[in-house]
């Protein structure tokens, strides 16, 4: 099947509309990984289409970058790499930093780690608090001008904050958590990109694996993997999430022959100016690429997924989990 691409400003390749996720493959949060299946993984995405490839610092503190790097060896023109800046890691522990001194030594970091002179998308994973916008889109401008980045996008920033950052530098993207079960940025961040052209990385397209649809009430998860205290995973929510994902594999079933997980992408690539983030460490876990392209979901196939999750999911909530603090305030901040 085809890969449905989408324009980035910036970016001259068409960019497809799904996007690999590498979180899980830096290991930390997702309970240890191999770095040969990820490279595997990366790997088998770039053959099934994907080119753009998603990581961060933050993700197993430079190992995901590494991985994603040595993957790309000879086929970096082929990829679109999008990475983050502005979270640190003092004693393991992450938090927001936003300032341009931060961006400064991240962007060689990251450079270096990725084997690459350039990064077509370069986000500010979380906003800081403690940082003016104006300070950080100006550094951001600053390497989109020397040509060390593309394109300049944010991440779990509201309209508000991405307003604010526009006035200093050109937004081409916002990426937020976005999946059937987490929907808040319907109510500001989706329509917001819809008025000024962003496109939408929408993050954690599975909901960390629950709709993919192999997860049981007891999928056990080990060393420091999120699920463990990810709110969705605990009982008995956990039971409404999953009797919802099963419901939705039904409705997939009997009504495009396909399963939730597909569902579940499709939804998302549907919705507006959207690329879905897909998680995998695995190859394995890509081959349902093809099942969630080429196809449309109808007004009333909409309508009967909202219905079906209203019965389900009595007590929703959302990924605030996930959230780095900000630094302490200094005395003279306070
Ligand atoms: P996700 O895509 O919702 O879920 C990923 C997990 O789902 C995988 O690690 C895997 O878990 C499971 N999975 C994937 N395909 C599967 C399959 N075919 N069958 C069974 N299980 C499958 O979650 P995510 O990785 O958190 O989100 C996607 C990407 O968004 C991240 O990798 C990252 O690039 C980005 N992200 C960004 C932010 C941000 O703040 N900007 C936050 C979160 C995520 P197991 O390997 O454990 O089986």
């Amino acid at each position: 099947m085809r890969m449905e691409t989408i324009r980035i400003e910036g970016i001259a390749a068409p960019v497809s509309r799904i996007g690999l996720g590498t979180w899980a493959i830096g290991g930390s949060m997702w309970g240890g990984s191999d770095d040969a299946s990820s490279v595997a993984t990366i790997r088998q995405a770039m053959d099934s289409g994907i080119n753009l490839i998603d990581t961060a610092p933050a993700y197993g503190f430079g190992h995901s970058e590494e991985i994603v790097g040595k993957a790309l060896l000879g086929i970096r023109d082929q990829a679109v790499i999008a990475t983050k800046v502005a979270l640190e890691w003092p004693g393991g522990k992450v938090r927001r930093n936003a300032t341009a001194a931060r961006i400064r030594v991240e962007i060689e970091d990251s450079l270096r780690r990725l084997r690459t002179d350039r990064i077509d998308l370069y986000q500010v994973h979380w906003p800081d608090p403690l940082v003016r916008h104006e300070e950080t889109a100006l550094e951001l401008e600053k390497l989109r001008r020397q040509g060390k980045i593309l394109a300049i996008g944010v991440s779990n920033y509201a309209p508000a904050e991405m307003e604010k950052f526009r006035r200093f530098a050109p937004l081409a993207t916002v990426q937020s958590p976005y999946n059937l079960f987490e929907r808040g940025i319907e109510q500001n961040v989706l329509p917001h990109a819809r008025t000024t052209g962003a496109t939408v990385l929408a993050y954690g397209a599975l909901c960390r694996g629950l709709l993919s649809g192999r997860m049981h009430a007891d999928t056990a998860f080990g060393g420091d993997d999120l699920r463990k205290f990810d709110p969705k995973f605990q009982q008995p929510r956990l039971r409404h999430y999953l009797a919802a994902v099963q419901a939705l594999d039904r409705f997939a079933r009997e009504r495009h022959g396909k399963t939730v997980l597909a569902l579940a992408v499709r939804w998302i690539l549907d919705q507006g100016p959207t690329i879905a983030l897909w998680g995998a460490r695995r190859p394995e876990q890509l081959q349902g690429i093809d099942a969630a392209l080429g196809w449309k979901l109808r007004a009333t196939d909409l309508e009967q997924i909202d219905a079906l999750l209203a019965q389900h999911i009595t007590d929703p909530v959302g990924p605030e989990f996930m959230a780095p603090p900000a630094r302490p305030l200094t005395l003279e901040q306070q």
